[in-house]
């Protein structure tokens, strides 16, 4: 080839490059903007909730391979005058720019993988537990069921392998009208105690122990973090009550505490001097408040 046609070459390589540029941030950006829309579109909060737990950190990956794609391209039209084919610098530009792709991708997948679900759990605890609206227009109130019990879906309980659901109790309590929202356990990413990441979920869940009818009474849930792979088992009863069930209870008010994720307290010396502390469920921060000297630990 002539210096004519390099150059003809180099121009509509480095022309063909910017339209993949283009083309991979907005792809990225449509991505990004249609996932919100579609959240947004979600008529329930708890739609809301199991929406953006199925989809978020999938479509957030979606985006930064779009992304990756973009740099890696934009990488290829580093030099337009100084590099041209066929010289070594042509591939060795070309091998940055899939590195660079990679990179990205790669990084981008740890962080939404092991860091990020905190985040979302952070986002998925405010939908979930946001006060719900009757039909009347009311407050309503979770009940606050035991945090042992589970619930399991009939005909899912003479099948191996199980799945045990979590009811949220919603009530008005002048209408006494009820609202039940189901969650399935397994798919809620847990914290791990190990290593602080939201990343446990169940693996596994077995029944321990039978009602005289054969139904299960006892569960094992056995969790994994996907992090450090951490394994924790925890044991539930399974709750027998029915949607119905639920219509006949006189709703308690309870103070719930299941909304609340930390409690922190400043205890401040005449002094000057401070001490934080914090709990994670307010019956310890009250424990902790009626033992408390700040002699002692001060
Ligand atoms: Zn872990």
């Amino acid at each position: 080839m002539n210096n004519q046609d390099l150059k003809a070459f180099a121009d509509a390589w480095h022309d063909g490059m910017l339209v993949a540029v283009i083309a991979m941030a907005a792809i990225a950006i449509i991505i990004f903007l249609l996932y919100h829309l579609k959240v947004s579109l979600q008529k329930s909060q708890k739609e809301k909730h199991d929406y953006v737990n199925t989809f978020e950190i999938k479509r957030y990956k979606l985006v930064f391979v779009f992304l990756g794609l973009a740099a890696g391209f934009l990488i290829n039209m580093y030099g337009r005058d100084e590099i041209a084919w066929p010289g070594i610098a042509f591939y060795v530009r070309i091998f940055f720019g899939i590195s660079g792709a990679t990179m990205i991708i790669y990084i981008s997948s740890l962080v939404l993988d092991y860091y990020y679900p905190t985040i979302v759990n952070r986002k998925l605890r405010r939908l979930r537990f946001a006060p719900r609206t009757s039909s009347t227009g009311g407050k309503m109130k979770l009940l606050s069921e035991d945090e042992e019990d589970v619930h399991l879906n009939e005909g899912m309980q003479a099948e191996e392998s199980i799945f045990s659901i979590d009811y949220d109790v919603w009530v008005d309590q002048k209408t006494n009208e009820i609202k039940i929202e189901k969650y399935q356990g397994h798919l809620i990413s847990l914290q791990c105690n190990n290593c602080g990441f939201y990343t446990m979920r169940v693996k596994q869940e077995e029944i321990i122990e039978k009602n005289e009818d054969g139904t299960p009474k006892e569960i094992l849930k056995h969790y994994q973090c996907a992090y450090c792979k951490n394994v924790r088992a925890t044991q539930f009863n399974v709750n027998r009550k029915e949607i119905e069930d639920y219509k006949h209870i006189k709703p308690k008010p309870k103070s719930s505490s299941k909304n609340i994720e930390l409690v922190k307290i400043d205890v401040r010396s005449n002094t000057g001097s401070k001490k934080s502390f914090e709990f994670g469920t307010v019956d310890e921060a009250k424990k902790f408040l009626d033992e408390f000297d700040f002699g002692r630990i001060g």
